[in-house]
């Protein structure tokens, strides 16, 4: 793919800031000063400098999902932060330097539901729940749609709603969806997906690839490790596949406009995109359906998010293979805490206007704040 001219330019400036900070001798320990708001051209963020940042992989619970929750075997301190919608979680937004929130329900959630029923119900609970909330602080929270992917129709049907009524900035989903039994697992690269995908491209809005644990899907690779299964690992196996069976499966040749987020700085695919496409350029078989190169579709349709990966050296990486421009600022609350990540993002050597993309105006852009 033939860099554009924009890149040049950006990625020569971050190679001279990271250069200039090796010399230093100080990339490590992120001695850097970081003004988020360098340029005066932009919309005044609501906070000044230090509270400005848009974060969007961050999660709520509510009573009609925690048989289906990671946040179950959380302490009563963690429940607590994970339901609260209001003063607690704006204190939290300011101690993070968080403008605004991008509200979604925790996983598994709605996907491991296994009645299409009942599925289809709690989603639409889920979203009014949120939606009430975000009435009461519409400047500071904002919405992703949980969806039923039990019923594709059904899906459709309550994002357009969640868009057109509720006001919601797309759709974040956790992983493969498990219809009629346990076993029995749904990736949205399959058939009965696609008028789903041609309404999400109609509505001109993100779907966000969250993770889920991998068990249910690859079940014997994890035998006796269930250490493995989740957040550890399991969350980045289960969603780099799935992200590469989107890719590959030509989805993006048929709805070339759709847009797709995946968090925790790119769930290991920038690092192997390379390899990806070498190798199927030098296969003869079993090559995938899409009609272009992988890493076109990585760095086209999809964007990435910081969430729960705070490492410079990640960062950079990603920086590189798929621009600035394509990075957004999250942080995986209340999993991950605002402070950490804030410390983190605020001082990381990375250019100044690079760093207001990412904490902000890629948002900006891509959610038509
Ligand atoms: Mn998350």
């Amino acid at each position: 793919m033939p860099i554009r001219s924009k890149d040049k330019i950006t990625r020569r400036g971050f190679m001279e800031v990271t250069s200039g900070v090796v010399a230093a001798g100080v990339l490590a320990s992120g001695e850097i000063p970081g003004t988020v708001f360098a340029s005066g051209d932009l919309k005044q963020p609501l906070f000044g400098p230090a509270l400005a940042k848009i974060a969007l992989e961050e999660h709520f619970d509510f009573s009609a999902t925690e048989s289906v929750s990671y946040a179950a075997p959380g302490s009563p301190e963690f429940q607590r932060q994970i339901k609260d919608l209001g003063a607690g979680r704006i204190a939290e937004m300011d101690r993070g330097g968080v403008e605004v929130c991008i509200l979604s329900l925790v996983g598994p959630g709605i996907q491991a539901i296994t009645s299409t029923q009942q599925a289809v119900e709690v989603a639409k609970r889920a979203n009014d729940h949120l939606a009430e909330h975000i009435a009461k602080n519409p400047k500071r929270l904002k919405g992703f749609a949980a969806l039923a992917l039990q019923d594709p129709q059904a899906a459709a049907q309550e994002l357009t709603r969640c868009v057109k009524e509720l006001g919601f900035c797309g759709a974040l989903v956790n992983g493969f969806t498990q219809t009629g039994d346990a076993g029995s697992v749904s990736f949205y690269d399959l058939p009965q997906y696609r008028d789903f995908w041609s309404t999400v491209q109609q509505l001109d809005v993100p779907f966000y690839l969250h993770p889920r644990s991998a068990l249910a899907a690859h079940q014997p690779a994890y035998q006796g490790h269930p250490w493995l299964t989740g957040s550890i690992w399991g969350f980045t196996a289960e969603t780099s596949i799935h992200a590469l069976r989107l890719m590959g499966s030509g989805l993006f040749d048929d709805y070339p406009r759709l847009k797709i987020i995946i968090g925790h700085l790119g769930e290991g695919l920038p690092c192997s995109i390379w390899r990806i496409d070498n190798r199927i350029s030098r296969t003869l078989a079993d090559r995938p359906k899409a009609k272009r190169p992988i890493g076109q579709y990585l760095r086209e349709n999809f964007y990435i998010t910081t969430s729960g990966n705070f490492r410079t050296q990640t960062l950079m990486e990603v920086m590189l293979e798929v621009g600035p421009e394509r990075i957004l600022y999250s942080v995986d609350y209340p999993f991950e805490d605002m402070g950490i990540a804030a410390d983190w993002f605020d001082h990381v050597s990375i250019s100044e206007a690079d760093r207001l993309k990412i904490a902000r105006t890629n948002a900006q852009q891509l959610f038509h704040f």
